[in-house]
């Protein structure tokens, strides 16, 4: 099937209310720009150098959409991320999110929405904050006093592979975090966004309450034998 068929037939799967970012990573312009003119609203990147390539290289296509960092962002890339991307979905230290709200500053944009990472049931990923509950809250209420910053929501990888099952138990202890903090209503936060899930497992973590699924493998087929960087 191409890329249009199986985004199409992803997004008529699943219910309205989630919003699918999808996951270009190691994809050319040429299938990004299929994506987005098969609907597409959500794109996300891993790499800022690869994010900034394909965003440069798009012409009006990249308006239409949303751009996510979905990958660990060094603070030496902050400057160059802020210019490309919309939503920062990997806040995983109050450092981190001190470095972005100074350098944000400095932009035209007045605030970005961010999301804390949290590092559950994954053994390859060393991104992400320890699920800890008062870790999470402290990082969030740390947040809510950064002028530039947003708290929209909380994200997580979960197992990369395996049984799909054996992730639901990581994505709903996530959504427990995420229901806790969006109960604490912080000012200037607007908990609204709970991303989880993947290729392998997003249907079980639709069901386990999230609202944002990051789609790569389904919609691209496999990924080439790159070394990741
Ligand atoms: C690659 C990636 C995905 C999508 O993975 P697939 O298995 O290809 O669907 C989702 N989230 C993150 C952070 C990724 O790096």
């Amino acid at each position: 099937m191409s890329i249009t068929e199986n985004y199409q037939k992803i997004r008529e799967t699943i219910p309205e209310h989630v919003t699918i970012v999808v996951a270009a990573k190691q994809r050319t312009p040429n299938e990004i720009t299929e994506v987005i003119k098969a609907g597409a609203t959500d794109i996300g990147e891993n790499y800022v150098q690869e994010g900034e390539k394909i965003y440069n290289t798009l012409s009006k296509e990249r308006e239409k959409v949303r751009w996510h960092m979905i990958g660990h962002l060094q603070t030496n890339k902050i400057n160059k991320a802020l210019k490309i991307f919309d939503v920062i979905q990997t806040i995983d230290s109050l450092e981190m999110a001190q470095a972005i709200d100074k350098r944000v500053e400095h932009t035209d944009k007045k605030v970005i929405p961010v999301y804390i990472e949290i590092n559950i049931g994954s053994e390859i990923s060393k991104s992400g904050i320890k699920p800890d509950y008062k870790i999470i809250e402290k990082l969030a209420k740390s947040i809510s006093e950064l002028e530039h910053l947003r708290l929209e929501g909380l994200m997580t990888l979960g197992p990369i592979a395996g049984n799909p099952e054996q992730s639901r138990p990581y994505f709903r202890e996530v959504r427990g975090f995420f229901e806790k903090i969006r109960g604490l209503n912080l000012p200037r936060i607007e908990m609204k966004t709970l991303s989880m899930g993947m290729t392998n497992s997003y249907k079980v973590a639709i069901e386990e309450g999230a609202n944002m699924v990051r789609i790569g493998t389904a919609i691209f087929g496999v990924r080439g034998c790159k070394i990741f960087k």
